[in-house]
């Protein structure tokens, strides 16, 4: 069996989204010894978004590019990345902290925990069974297999309206199936869903079953006021009810909301000692990348004054 690699740095961030990588020019320019760690290629969630207009000084900006240019922008102060790295385990509590992927032991003072959230799962029969055979939670990657034809988008929040929107490219018919009859979504994109002749919303209404062999055929609802269930023809379903933590690697390791969110303070202090947690995976009121960023920038800082009142020595 080969032996797994050590290195050492002042702080590792796991998570190489905009909190991640906003920590990590924080922490370069702080002259600490920096390490970011993905599971994935970089970028986090907004990588895979068609547009975001809302990042201040970007009117319009592709998800992907904008991603990009944080990602070049903290090579540029040094950042060593590990992108496609799965982590096995996380010792968070002692003062010389450990990850361990599958061929590398990093070893370090301190961890910047921006790990992001995953979309949620509808949790009903058919979801898991015909994933990928209809069953999407990516617009962006998968849009343009529905050109022509039937999909529904469930929920109704900015992702949930927003996805619908940009689905209309491609498909036909959109379906927003939301379990209330007013959306969670802000104003503004609320109102290009209402104007847009391919949307018909789905009100009070929740799903029940999605149903196919191969591919799926169609999505079983109820509506909650009245108790009638129905069926929708459908060729794709496009779930975006939320999102959950990617935290299983630290679950009972800190402090955490019943959902998994991390607390932290203003500093992005976990209850563990030079842990921090930025962005989306800490309990937070508003996850945008503005805010995922401006985490990262909060949790960097506050790491290296931890670095400089903890003279913490590695053994090499
Ligand atoms: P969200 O705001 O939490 O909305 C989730 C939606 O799914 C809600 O409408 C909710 O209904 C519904 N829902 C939750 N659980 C459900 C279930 N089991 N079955 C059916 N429906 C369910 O999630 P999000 O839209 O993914 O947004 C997450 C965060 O990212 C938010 O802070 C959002 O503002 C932000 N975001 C921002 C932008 C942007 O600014 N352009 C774009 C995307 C996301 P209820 O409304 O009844 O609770």
């Amino acid at each position: 069996m080969s032996k797994k690699k050590e290195l050492i740095f002042d702080t590792v961030i796991l998570g190489g989204g905009p909190a991640g990588l906003s920590a990590a020019i924080y922490a370069c320019r702080g002259n600490i010894k920096t390490a970011v760690v993905d599971i994935t290629m970089f970028g986090g969630q907004p990588g895979n978004y068609q547009e975001i207009e809302n990042y201040p000084g970007f009117a319009v900006s592709g998800g992907f590019d904008l991603m990009e240019k944080f990602e070049k922008h903290a090579d540029k102060f040094g950042v060593e990345k590990f992108p496609m790295q799965e982590i096995q385990k996380v010792d968070l509590k002692s003062e010389i902290k450990t990850i361990e992927s599958l061929d590398i032991i990093f070893k370090c003072k301190s961890i910047i925990i921006a790990t992001g959230a995953k979309a949620s799962k509808l949790g009903i029969p058919g979801e898991k069974e015909l994933f990928g055979k209809g069953v999407s939670y990516c617009a962006v990657c998968d849009g343009a297999f529905y050109r022509d034809k039937v999909v529904c988008v469930v929920g109704g929040g900015n992702s949930a309206v927003e996805e619908a929107c940009y689905l209309t490219k491609f498909a036909k018919k959109v379906y927003i199936i939301h379990r209330r009859e007013k959306l969670r979504a802000d104003k503004i994109i609320q109102d290009r869903a209402f104007n847009n002749p391919k949307i018909e919303f789905v009100w009070n209404t929740i799903p029940l079953e999605i149903r196919g062999e191969n591919n799926v055929k169609s999505i079983v609802v109820k509506n909650v006021i009245t108790d009638k269930i129905t069926e929708i023809n459908t060729d794709g379903i496009f779930p975006y009810i939320g999102f959950t933590p990617n935290t299983e690697l630290f679950n009972g390791q800190l402090e955490q909301t019943p959902q998994g969110f991390i607390e932290t303070d203003a500093y992005m202090q976990t209850s563990i000692n030079g842990v921090f947690a930025a962005g989306d995976v800490r309990n937070t009121p508003l996850r945008q990348v503005i805010t995922a960023a401006s985490d990262g920038a909060t949790a960097a800082c506050s790491c290296v004054k931890y670095l400089e009142q903890n003279q913490i020595k590695i053994p090499v």
